[in-house]
């Protein structure tokens, strides 16, 4: 018997190729033979610093020959006591407490279990979760209930919990879902527990970006009626938008944040959701019932916790900063060049996350369009993945300028390429 491999979000019944990489470095896979691809959506939006960096890969040699993996309810470890102590030079002060988990699905999982659990503690009838629009939360049950519903759930909808959701907030309306906010938060019949947002821009909704003010804004009328306001920064966090975390632009801090991907320069799996004390309060009592009922097997791994450190570390002692401001401004200049183009829409920039629509007429994720471009990014031997029609690219900081002009130079082609025919 062989055991075929069966691929996320990948139609089988299609036959589209499959290739393989045998090594990574920098902004580039390798495939066995040598060619090369250069990476310009990170892996699945988790690279940061660059695939194999030498000082996490050797954080991760190091850590597995000491203490590889032990249980952490009831024990603890120096890896997680070092990430805690080196997230505060990251996270606003209020977020006190930090919980491990290992993906962003389970980042948010968390999120919503301290949310409720936060409110059932304090005898307070809170259940309904309010999200925006178009978001995506990650994908198990919890998660996907809170993100939007379509092509990707509608097989286990019926599993799904029902939430309040207000409209995503279009440049010139944002008036419309500020109101939508508050109206659920006035709701004294069914008062919100927490406000779900992808802060800045919804990833996998197609990059759709809004304004710092707006993000304020809601915060301000989630504080304003005791709504938890949950930052999702799965995708956004460890400086997706210019800035360590998107909620910084808008001088906003959560009372839950959810961090993944980047934590660990994207190369193993961690998560931490961040809570303030409040929230921690609510389950701290001398009943055993009142604790957070959850856990994974591999909560807070020694290893993943070495791998974050190395990634604070080099936070702190490379130019990451520099790194980034150059992506955005190499951005800004492809702009222009773009907004040449007949068949190109929609062009927006959120830190080192560029996109835009090709026109084809359809324009959304099942686009007939989208794995045209797929193959044609494959064969041109850059890694894109567009989402429907909608090209983004966001690419490891470590990028060269010379790879990135390579990616934007293909980018062009497949823009003219699909004009003309
Ligand atoms: N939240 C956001 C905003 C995401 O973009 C993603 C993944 N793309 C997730 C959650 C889920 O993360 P994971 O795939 O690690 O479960």
């Amino acid at each position: 018997m062989s055991i075929n491999i069966w691929h996320p979000f990948t139609q089988h019944g299609l036959g589209e190729p499959i290739p393989e990489i045998a090594r990574a470095e920098a902004a580039a896979l390798y495939q066995a033979d040598g060619t090369k691809i250069i990476d310009a959506i990170s892996s699945w939006w988790v690279q940061t610093h660059g695939h194999c960096h030498p000082r996490i890969v050797s954080a991760i040699q190091e850590q597995s020959t000491r203490l590889d993996q032990m249980i952490f309810a009831g024990w603890t470890h120096e890896p997680a006591r070092e990430l805690a102590a080196g997230l505060s030079d990251f996270l606003p002060e209020s977020l006190e407490h930090i919980f491990f988990s290992d993906s962003g699905s389970t980042a948010v999982e968390v999120a919503l279990k301290m949310a409720l659990g936060y409110w059932h503690n304090r005898r307070e009838s809170r259940q309904k979760i309010l999200v925006m629009e178009h978001s995506y939360h990650g994908d198990t049950i919890g998660a996907m209930s809170v993100g939007a519903r379509g092509v990707f759930n509608q097989a286990y909808a019926p599993l799904l919990f029902d939430v309040g959701t207000i409209g995503f907030p279009e440049a010139g309306a944002e008036q419309a879902t500020l109101d939508q906010l508050e109206t659920f938060c006035k709701d004294s019949e069914n008062p919100p527990a927490a406000l779900i947002v992808e802060p800045l821009i919804l990833g996998a909704g197609g990059m759709k970006i809004y304004g710092p003010e707006i993000l304020a804004q809601m915060a301000a009328i989630c504080r304003d009626h005791d709504v938890l306001f949950i930052a999702d920064e799965v995708m956004t966090g460890w400086g997706r938008t210019g800035t360590v975390f998107a909620c910084e632009q808008a001088g906003v801090e959560p009372d839950i944040l959810c961090m993944a991907k980047g934590l660990t320069g994207g190369v193993i799996p961690l998560a931490v959701t961040a809570a303030t004390d409040p929230i921690y309060q609510a389950h701290y009592s001398e009943n055993r019932a009142q604790m957070f009922f959850h856990s994974s097997s591999f909560t807070a791994n020694p290893i993943a916790c070495a791998a974050a450190n190395a990634n604070l570390a080099i936070w702190r002692d490379e130019p990451v900063q520099q790194r980034i401001d150059a992506i955005i401004a190499s951005h800004l200049a492809f702009s222009d060049r773009l907004k040449q183009k007949s068949n190109v829409s929609g062009l927006r920039q959120c830190g080192t996350i560029l996109a835009f629509e090709i026109d084809d007429g359809a324009g959304d994720y099942m686009s007939s369009l989208g794995p045209q471009l797929l193959a044609f990014f494959r064969d041109h031997k850059i890694l894109l993945r567009p989402l429907g029609n909608t090209i983004y690219i966001m690419p490891p900081y470590c990028i060269s300028s010379v790879e990135l002009d390579a990616v934007y130079a293909v980018i062009e082609e497949a823009i003219d390429h699909f004009r003309d025919c």
